[in-house]
């Protein structure tokens, strides 16, 4: 279970994040919805370990991480998290089964063993056949397919995706959102999806607003 409590960030005198509270349950999927410029980008990259809060904490099943190290909390999203952004995030210059099979590699996981495995997420994602091509020899859909899968191969307990599918057309977005949370559930991980359409929030559990930095309506936690 991924918890925060009070998180509060500024930039100079911008307070982007001015005390949230959120708890995401272990296998849950949470869109953050709301306006640009409302701090969902900041409460993402708070509750993945990639910003320390000024104020409040995130816990990670009962362990504090907002006040890990930068190394340790690098370790920590290496080892526990996965991440999916808008667009940009493959390596350009590596074949889609080397951009997967790296973060597996990264983590001790030899070459041969994180390339087979990496051929089997490609594949079970629709991939098959394209393991060769660059990043910049596949669609959009196809290279989200290939981050879903890059984000999914350490086995995380959270992926954190930051407006999947904000390159994509709506068709496109809603098949890269579907995978995304089936793929996501079926790997036993929760889910942060940070969007702006209403649509692709639906294919999560749960939704909650965020309005100048506060999180201001939320839909009702499954009861378990
Ligand atoms: P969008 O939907 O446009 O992506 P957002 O809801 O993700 O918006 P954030 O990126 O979280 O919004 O930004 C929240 C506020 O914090 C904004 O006022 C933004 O200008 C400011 N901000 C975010 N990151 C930084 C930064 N690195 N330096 C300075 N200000 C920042
Ligand atoms: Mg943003």
């Amino acid at each position: 279970r991924l918890s925060a409590r009070g998180l509060v960030k500024r930039f100079g005198s911008t307070t982007a994040l001015a005390g949230v509270d959120v708890d995401l349950h272990n296998g849950e999927s949470l869109a953050v919805m709301g306006p640009s410029g409302s701090g969902k980008s900041t409460l993402l990259h708070c509750l993945a370990g990639i910003l320390p809060p000024d104020a409040g904490t995130v816990t990670l099943d009962g362990r504090e991480v907002s006040r890990l190290s930068d190394r340790e909390r690098s370790l920590l999203r290496r080892r526990r998290y996965g991440f999916v952004f808008q667009f940009g995030q493959l390596l350009s210059e590596l074949p889609a089964i080397e951009n997967v099979a790296l973060p597996a590699m990264l983590l001790g996981t030899s070459r041969r063993d994180a390339t087979e495995l990496a051929g089997r997420w490609l594949a079970s994602l629709g991939l098959a056949g394209m393991e060769g091509r660059r990043p910049g020899e596949l669609s959009g859909g196809q290279a989200q397919r290939v981050a879903v899968a890059r984000a999914l191969i350490t086995g995380p307990a959270v992926v954190f995706a930051d407006e999947p599918t904000g390159a994509l057309d709506q068709a496109t977005g809603h098949d890269v959102m579907r995978i995304l949370t089936e793929t996501t559930k079926a790997a036993g991980a929760s889910l942060v999806v940070v969007t702006h359409d209403s649509q692709v929030a639906d294919w999560c559990d749960r939704r909650i607003e965020v309005r100048d930095g506060l999180v201001v309506g939320a839909t009702a936690e499954v009861p378990r």
